[in-house]
Order: structure tokens, then C-alpha cells, then sequence
């Protein structure tokens, strides 16, 4: 059966200030263990991947050879053409690293580069700066990788547009195929949730939020999802996947898999993990939750869903089932029918989660 992989690695150098992913600094004593443990999990599925995504934590912080020889596990049992994206922080890989990654199988790479600008780099507890970041693009473009993505984060403490604006158009200018551009958001138990942060108002994250639609746009970054941007054809395969309800089967310490109608995941500590890789939370889903699920996930693409792709998958009728909420939502302005498809329009594309929770 064809499906996708994500693998998670836990492992970071320094906990950033607003970060609550299961990742952790100071436990790299670990990773021979928790890597062998993950290959063994690998070799034990039988499964045929379409998009494989290696993230964290942070995939490039660990030993080289453990990241190659993970990548080495997991090329056999992969469709040809397949998408396989790691995640890398700069100042944590070289060129030699990147070559090595490369040859071990992986076909993109996604950059943490979240701002140009040292005070918010500092500020979000980020190990890198502008230059370490130059570097680690330079040496991935002479690598060979050619499908890059860059994660930016706007709505940070203390920034203004004009900082926002000049994020964006050092992005667009960097020769990268893909953007996600996220707005930061503060995390119980992280430890921005315990600091006066001086943080944008909902107007500033608004204009923050348009002006990435609207410089990335131009650029030929096209939105296709509510923070993802990509020249054509370099949209996120992996990702779809997620939006586009298709199974994927997570392996790692917490990884989350959705695969068989079932959706599960693994014990979130590491010792535990690598112990023994007990599942700790598992449900069946009822049709009903597949359907919202569907329709709820499909929207955040600017596509939309397909309704008779919706029919044909669950055997029901689409008016039967959430023609109300379809209707109130066409009459506001919030969504539109397009032949087959329905979507929200780019202007509510941001505030969609209102139109969204009419489905669920
Ligand atoms: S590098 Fe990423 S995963 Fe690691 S602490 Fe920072 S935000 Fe979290």
C-alpha cells in the first residue's frame, strides 16, 4: 500500500523561547539508540511511501551518519519519484553534510530562517544568524538541492512591518521554490507564556499576514495553502497529504499516524520510545469525524475540496450532510461554488477557522 512517512527527530541544540514540539536540548547521548530503534520500525513496515518528511527537532543537529544511514533505511521502500524533505537548522550542518544527505536520498530541504533580523532571531532563542543562514543556502544549492523551502515567522515580539517587509523580500530573492510563513503564536508552558512580550496587535498581524500574500504573490509564490506559498509544481507533496486527508504513517518518539481509518501515536518520551515503542493514544474515527475532517483540513487549501470527491469517498451526499452550512456560508460571501468545487475566497482565507467551525 502507498502512503506517506514522517519521521520526527527530538533532538535540538538549545529549546527556542516559543517552540512546544516534542524536542529537546541536552539528551544527544541518546540518538544512537533512538536512530536504531527508528530503522527497526522502518524495516518492520510494509508500506510503499510517496512522500517521506524527516523533522524534528531538528533532523541536521544529530550525527551525520545517523541521518544518512535513517535516509538509507528508508530509500528501499520508496515510490519512485518520491518527495523526501528533511528539515535543517542553519548553523548546524556543512557542506560535506549536505552532499552526504543528499546522496543517502533526501530530494528537499526545508530551512529554518524565520527572520533576517538578529534582534528576532535572539529574541525567539534561534542559534543562528543571517550570515549562518547564507552559508547553509549557499552549500545546500551547491549540494545539488535544488526544491528548497524557508520557514518565516511574523507577528514577533517588537517588530514592525517595515522589518516584516524586508524578511519577505530577502525570501523571495534567495532562489528558494517554497515559503511557509506562520504567525507566532504564544505556547502554555513555553517560555515566552511567562514574559510581557510587546507582540503586534490582530491589525498589525492582519497587514503583517496580507503583505505576505501579497509580496510572495508577486513574486510568484503562490498561496495554496493559508501559510504556504510555492512556485509552480513545488508545492509540499507531504503536506497535501495532511490537508488532502490521505494517509501517513508517523514513526518516533510522539509521532502521529493516521493510516487504516485509525489515528495514533507513539509515547512522547524518548527513554519510553526507545524502550519500547508503545502507542499511547489511538481512535477509530466515526464517519461523521473523516467527513468534517475532510472538508475542515480541505479548506485551508486554496483549491478547496471536491464534492464528488467527497461523495465518492464516503458514499454520502454532500448537501445531505453539510448542505446548510454550505448555503449560510455562500450567502455571507465566505465561500464559493465553483462548478464542483467549493473554497473560500482569498480574502477569508486568513480567518477561515470561523467559516470552518460551521463543519465540524
Ligand atoms: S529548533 Fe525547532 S524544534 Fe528545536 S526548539 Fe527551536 S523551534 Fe523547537
Amino acid at each position: 500500500m502507498n502512503t506517506g512517512l514522517y519521521v520526527h527527530i527530538p533532538f535540538c541544540i538549545k529549546k527556542c523561547n516559543y517552540c512546544d514540539f516534542n524536542s529537546y536540548s541536552g539528551i544527544f547521548n541518546l540518538q544512537d539508540a533512538y536512530f536504531e530503534k527508528l530503522k527497526n520500525e522502518i524495516l518492520a513496515l510494509d508500506y510503499n511511501f510517496e512522500t517521506v518528511y524527516i523533522g524534528g527537532g531538528t533532523p541536521t543537529a544529530v550525527k551525520n551518519e545517523n541521518l544518512c544511514s535513517l535516509l538509507e533505511t528508508i530509500m528501499p521502500k520508496t515510490a519512485e519519484g518520491c518527495e523526501v524533505t528533511v528539515e535543517c537548522n542553519p548553523g548546524t550542518v556543512s557542506r560535506a553534510d549536505l552532499e552526504n544527505i543528499k546522496r543517502a536520498g533526501a530530494n528537499r530541504l526545508s530551512i529554518g530562517l524565520q527572520s533576517t533580523h538578529e534582534k528576532h532571531l535572539k529574541a525567539l532563542g534561534r542559534i543562528h544568524n543571517l550570515k549562518d543562514f547564507q552559508d547553509c543556502l549557499k552549500n545546500a544549492k551547491m549540494a545539488g538541492f535544488e526544491n528548497i523551502s524557508l520557514d518565516l515567522m511574523f507577528g514577533l515580539p517588537d517588530q514592525n512591518i517595515e522589518e516584516w517587509e524586508e524578511t519577505l523580500r530577502f525570501a523571495v530573492s534567495s532562489g528558494v521554490t517554497h515559503i511557509s510563513a506562520y504567525s507566532l503564536k504564544i505556547e502554555e508552558g513555553t517560555p515566552f507564556y511567562n514574559m510581557e512580550l510587546n507582540l503586534p496587535d490582530e491589525d498589525l498581524n492582519r497587514e503583517m499576514y496580507d503583505m505576505a500574500v501579497k509580496i510572495l504573490g508577486e513574486n510568484g509564490f503562490n498561496r495554496y495553502e493559508i501559510s504556504n506559498f510555492a512556485r509552480k509544481g513545488y508545492e509540499s507533496r507531504h503536506n497535501l497529504r495532511y490537508w488532502e486527508t490521505k494517509s501517513f504513517i508517523g514513526v518516533g518518539a510522539g509521532a502521529y499516524s493516521c493510516i487504516d481509518e485509525k489515528r495514533y501515536a507513539y509515547i512522547k518520551d524518548i527513554r519510553g520510545y526507545i524502550e519500547k515503542a508503545e502507542i499511547e493514544y489511538c481512535d477509530e474515527l466515526t464517519k461523521f469525524d473523516e467527513m468534517s475532517e475532510f472538508v475542515f483540513l480541505g479548506l485551508r487549501c486554496a483549491k478547496g475540496i471536491s464534492i464528488s470527491e467527497f461523495e465518492t469517498r464516503f458514499g454520502y451526499s454532500f448537501y445531505d450532510v453539510f448542505g446548510e452550512a454550505m448555503e449560510k456560508h455562500i450567502k455571507r460571501g465566505t465561500l464559493i461554488r465553483n462548478g464542483d468545487r467549493i473554497f473560500v475566497p482569498d480574502e477569508f482565507l486568513y480567518v477561515s477557522n470561523m467559516i470552518l467551525s460551521d463543519f465540524v
